[in-house]
């Protein structure tokens, strides 16, 4: 399609994700999706590269997932374009976007519709299709494929909440990959085949404080760990399961209305409401990012949800604070 993303770049090009958007048109219009967000937080030098985006004019008090995007960008000067979700995810994002294209990166919106509406949705999906140059068919063979990842990660997701055998922190990390497939499908999908036959060697576990993570992923590294050398296990991550849309949907716009994180929060409590009932939670961990708009859900969420709820909040990557390792093993203690 003329002017479309696949035109500009060649086959193969990375294009950098800032959240969770239909994946599909990204590897049908033959582009290699990256998510920013994963790339930051796994480097190593993630706490340098907040520190450096500051050093480069970004204000302390923006969140540190804007600035480790931004750094992680400078770091990968190979990834020339961006898709951006202003609406559903971030409205750093739009100013985020703006620096980008001042310095030459192509960036491509993706809006989530708000308040959540189907038509308006399937427009965006449409246009979207049209930016990247994906044809719809394309598109579909692209979901079709995905399929069966998308249920052997819900059975990934199962293995952790109904038998123990795979852990918290496996979970995430698993689920949270889903928002790009870490650029290669095939690959992935080998992977995880790989690792679910191991994990279901496993012997059981059914001991335990079962406790459900809501909010937005957290930055901290070790949150899950410090949980298990507490005796509590995390059996549900409620927005790395959103991001590997586990519902069974046909059509990809239905795919994509179901997906609870980028709307308000009515779909946000039914989805934590259910996944409380069905998987026996004990208590719940509202993480909050410091400087995100998200901060302000918490109020209903404890309004909502009959269930002990600790809120814990993050700033720069890196593992827990001794103030917040505290609050963690106060909070398994009353639940105990
Ligand atoms: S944590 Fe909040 S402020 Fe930061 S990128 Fe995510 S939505 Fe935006």
């Amino acid at each position: 399609m003329p002017g479309s993303l696949s035109r500009l770049l060649s086959p193969g090009s990375k294009v950098g994700l800032t959240t969770t958007i239909p994946v599909e048109v990204v590897l049908a219009a033959g582009l290699v999706p990256v998510d920013l967000n994963n790339l930051f937080i796994a480097s190593p030098q993630a706490l340098q590269w907040v520190s450096d985006a500051e050093a480069e004019g970004l204000p302390r008090t923006i969140c540190a997932w804007i600035k480790g995007i931004y750094a992680a960008l400078a770091q990968h000067p190979e990834i020339r374009a961006v898709i951006a979700a202003c609406q559903g995810d971030c409205s750093y994002t739009q100013a985020l976007g703006e620096i980008l294209a001042s310095r030459g990166v192509t960036v491509v919106h993706f809006n989530y519709p708000y308040p959540r509406d189907k038509a308006r949705l399937a427009q965006e999906m449409a246009e979207f299709m049209a930016q990247l140059g994906a044809e719809p068919a394309a598109v579909a063979a692209l979901q079709a494929k995905l399929a069966p990842i998308r249920q052997a990660l819900a059975e990934l997701d199962r293995l952790t909440w109904e038998t123990g055998q795979v852990s918290g922190r496996e979970n995430f990390l698993w689920l949270i990959s889903s928002s790009d497939f870490e650029g290669d499908p095939d690959s992935f999908a080998l992977r995880l085949n790989n690792f679910l036959q191991e994990a279901v060697t496993r012997p059981p576990v059914k001991d335990g404080l079962r406790l459900g993570l809501i909010g937005i992923p957290p930055i901290f590294t070790d949150l899950w760990d410090h949980l298990e050398e507490l005796g509590a296990q995390v059996v549900f991550n409620e927005i790395p399961r959103q991001f590997s849309l586990p519902h069974h949907d046909g059509d990809l716009t239905e795919q994509y209305y179901h997906y609870t994180y980028p709307y308000d929060i009515t779909l946000r409590l039914r989805d934590i409401a259910q996944a409380v009932a069905q998987r026996r939670l004990d208590g719940l961990i509202h993480y909050t990012q410091s400087f995100c708009f998200r901060q302000m859900y918490d109020r209903l969420l404890r309004e909502h949800l009959q269930l002990p709820l600790l809120t814990l909040e993050g700033d720069r990557p890196g593992p827990l604070d001794s103030r917040s390792r505290m609050r963690l093993e106060a909070f398994v203690d009353v639940l105990r």
